[in-house]
């Protein structure tokens, strides 16, 4: 892989590595790598001073267009407000001029008050609100450690974002395979008036998904449908992501094409350990690797190690068994955390293909159905 064509780097910053929850899908504690015992609990003043030194010098050396840092935990909002104040002014103030650069923080939401909402506000950090529908889908996996419910606490601090955020929060919801997808449009659009959603498909793979694959097709074809019904305009990223692909834009989530990447994601744990995509940890692909440290390492030497290089090509080459579907170059045989074995690696189609095929496709008869001249279309469909 040849990184110097990159145009935008991600990095999902560590700035705390403990929970005031304890979800029982949390990839980050709950999934068999407990690395995180190791690290410190909040990042240090230090090492975020590091970083942004580290990200100045490889922007100004790749010629980077733009940088995102997704503040991510655990929980974020355990680090004292002065210390988070303090570390978004670094970042701002270090970047500033540098790079075009997007800040955003994914929180459970149980701690946000009005100082917190000042905070984000002057840093412009744009916020994800982790909720997963009705509190019966949230008490499904969302408790805390003691096994008490998070939802009234994270429906308070949604609403207190709504209020007063200057830009509107986006809610990320985990899909539960028997999760009714209607009520849970329903709770967010009618309920809680959220006007911007993202559904997420289980951090599992082949190794230990043992569910109906279909279902989560179904799910998200509903989800399709309420929303193209819905009176006002909403937008549901996962949906959203897919139909940029299907008229040419790769993105994140679908697969971006076959040349060298010009986007890279790092994960910089709160100890200044650099690693890649840290969904990965849910695998047993990450068990054992060895972050690569700021303080000993440029990100340009990090960025040559060969787990990067392996990774990468993983993304833009859709495994063998994909070979023969008409989806193959939008779908990228999905996400790569979803296509692992630990048997044979990543050359596997995600374990939700069959209803991701059945929700491509409803999407594609939907469009052809409504008139949508499909020679727009931008994706090559086989
Ligand atoms: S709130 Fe997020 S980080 Fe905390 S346990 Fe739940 S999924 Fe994990
Ligand atoms: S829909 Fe299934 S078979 Fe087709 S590319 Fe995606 S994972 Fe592969």
């Amino acid at each position: 892989m040849n990184f110097r064509k990159l145009k935008t780097l991600e990095v999902i910053l560590k700035i705390t590595e403990r929970c005031n929850l304890d979800c029982d899908y949390c990839y980050f504690f709950n999934a068999g790598d407990d690395s995180y015992k190791n690290h410190a609990a909040f990042i240090s003043d230090d090492t975020v001073a590091l970083l942004v030194q580290r990200l100045r010098q490889f922007s100004e050396e790749y010629e980077l267009q733009r940088i995102a840092i997704h503040l991510h935990g655990g929980e974020p909002l355990l680090m004292p407000k002065a210390r988070l104040d303090g570390i978004c002014d670094e970042i701002r103030s270090g970047l500033a001029g540098i790079v075009d650069l997007s800040l955003t923080i994914q929180t459970n939401g149980m701690l946000i008050d009005l100082e917190w909402i000042e905070i984000l506000n002057r840093h412009g950090v744009e916020v994800g609100v982790s909720l997963d529908g009705a509190q019966v889908h949230n008490d499904a996996h969302r408790l805390d450690h003691h096994g008490r419910s998070s939802y009234r606490a994270t429906v308070r601090g949604l609403a207190l974002c709504q209020e007063h955020l200057h830009r509107p929060p986006m809610v990320l919801a985990v899909i539960g395979e028997n999760f009714d997808p209607r009520e849970i449009y329903e709770h967010f659009r009618r309920d809680l008036h959220v006007g911007l959603i993202d559904f997420l498909l289980p951090d599992l793979n082949h190794d230990n998904f043992g569910g109906d694959a279909g279902a989560y097709g179904d799910f998200l074809i509903e989800i399709f449908d309420q929303m193209v019904n819905d009176e006002e305009s909403v937008g549901v990223r996962f949906i959203d992501h897919f139909l940029a692909r299907l008229y040419g834009s790769g993105n994140f989530l679908f697969a971006a094409g076959r040349g060298d990447p010009d986007y890279l994601l790092l994960t910089v744990s709160s100890d200044g350990g650099v690693g890649p995509d840290d969904t990965l940890r849910s695998t047993k692909y990450w068990s054992g690797y060895e972050y690569r440290d700021l303080k000993s390492s440029s990100l340009e030497e990090i960025i040559q190690d060969p787990l990067f290089h392996e990774f990468e090509y993983f993304k833009k080459t859709p495994a063998s068994a994909c070979s023969d579907c008409c989806w193959r170059d939008v779908c990228g045989s999905g996400q790569p955390v979803h296509r692992y074995a630990s048997s044979n690696g990543f050359d596997n189609p995600t374990v939700y293909c069959e209803g991701l095929d059945r929700f491509y496709t409803h999407v594609l008869k939907y469009l052809a159905l409504h008139g949508e001249p499909l020679e727009k279309i931008g994706a090559d469909l086989i």
